[in-house]
């Protein structure tokens, strides 16, 4: 079997165009250079095993996803990918696993125009933790806190269908569209490509990575303002609305990893935004309103909706 050093090299050393790096994967640490007029914006997603995908999940899937939650997180915040770091913790060295992951990893880095410049590799329980920097320019950057009364509430493509597709691999669930479902579990598209636009008009951002009422939660909370949604709007793929609507919603409301982009417009922005979304052909749909006048989340039929999002403790 090759050293660990040789595995670094075989698996996790490929060149790419590189962007203010000084120094990449080889030192002991990586040197990387900021743009003068920009922030560097740093965040860190764990994915372990059995909590975060099923076991069974194929390992080019387990590098897609690994890095596209953290591709995520750099989108909702407005900035740019630009360099990771890899922190990976396998039980053994399994040549084609490492290959396979490896390859689902870089391919999605690539597309991403984001460098792997160093990490950590251990032994133990499979885990892979990827800290991903993103760079923005300061008036760029979208917070949680900065939704405003009156904006309305957009999210990018459809919603619930990753947690559809886990209820299927779990056997809870029968779906007729069911390896689509599966599909968008294993492999998030990262909305970095739309942030790069909806970030030139929204007030605030988060995706969605615990569903759609614990996430909206969380902007409703830190802006100090409540929402109005109408449940009519929430985008459904053709496999959620096979199901049954209550189903479905429930799916859409509560499931888990979507990895959409969740956003606020002001409303003497919408005709602008809406221009720009139908030249670039992003995929968003406005689902409700910021009001003020409520707290927590209501239906626009007068349900109070409560989130069931995934807890881990
Ligand atoms: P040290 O013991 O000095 O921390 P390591 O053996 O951990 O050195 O790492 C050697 C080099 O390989 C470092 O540049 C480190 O960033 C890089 N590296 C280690 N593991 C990974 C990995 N899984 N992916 C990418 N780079 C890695
Ligand atoms: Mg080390």
């Amino acid at each position: 079997l090759p050293s660990e050093f040789d595995l670094i090299e075989r698996y996790f050393n490929w060149q790419q165009p590189a962007k203010g790096v000084a120094q990449g994967v080889g030192d002991d640490a990586a040197i990387l250079n900021i743009p003068n007029n920009q922030q560097l914006v740093v965040t860190t997603d764990t994915l372990i095993s059995g909590v975060h995908f099923p076991e069974q999940t194929p390992a080019h899937a387990i590098g897609h996803k690994s890095l596209a939650v953290n591709l995520s997180d750099l989108a909702a915040m407005g900035a740019d990918p630009a360099w990771f770091t890899l922190a990976l913790t396998l039980p053994e060295q399994n040549p084609q696993w490492l290959n396979e992951f490896s390859a689902g990893l870089r391919s999605l880095a690539e597309k991403a125009n984001i460098q792997l410049v160093g990490g950590d590799t251990t032994k133990g329980a499979l885990s892979i933790s990827i800290t991903a920097m993103g760079l923005a320019t300061a008036q760029n950057i979208l917070l949680r806190s900065t939704a405003k009364d009156g904006d309305l509430i957009y999210v990018t493509g459809t919603l619930g269908d990753a947690a559809a597709g886990l209820a299927v691999i779990q056997n809870k669930l029968r779906l007729n569209h069911a390896e689509y479902c599966i599909e968008r579990l294993n492999y998030p598209q990262s909305r970095h490509h739309e942030s790069s636009y909806i970030r030139q008009y929204a007030t605030a951002c988060l995706d969605i990575s615990d569903g759609l009422l614990a996430d909206l939660n969380h902007i409703l909370k830190a802006s100090g303002v409540g929402a109005c949604l109408d449940l009519d709007s929430i985008p459904l793929s053709p496999a959620l609305s096979s199901l049954q609507k209550e189903q479905a919603l429930q799916y859409a409301l509560n499931g888990g990893d979507d990895y959409e982009l969740l956003f606020t417009i002001p409303a003497d922005q919408q005709q602008a935004f809406e221009q720009e979304v139908s030249r670039r052909v992003l995929v968003c749909h406005a689902i409700g309103k910021i009001d003020e006048s409520f707290s927590g989340i209501t239906s626009s039929q007068g349900r109070v909706l409560v989130p069931q999002g995934y807890l881990h403790f």
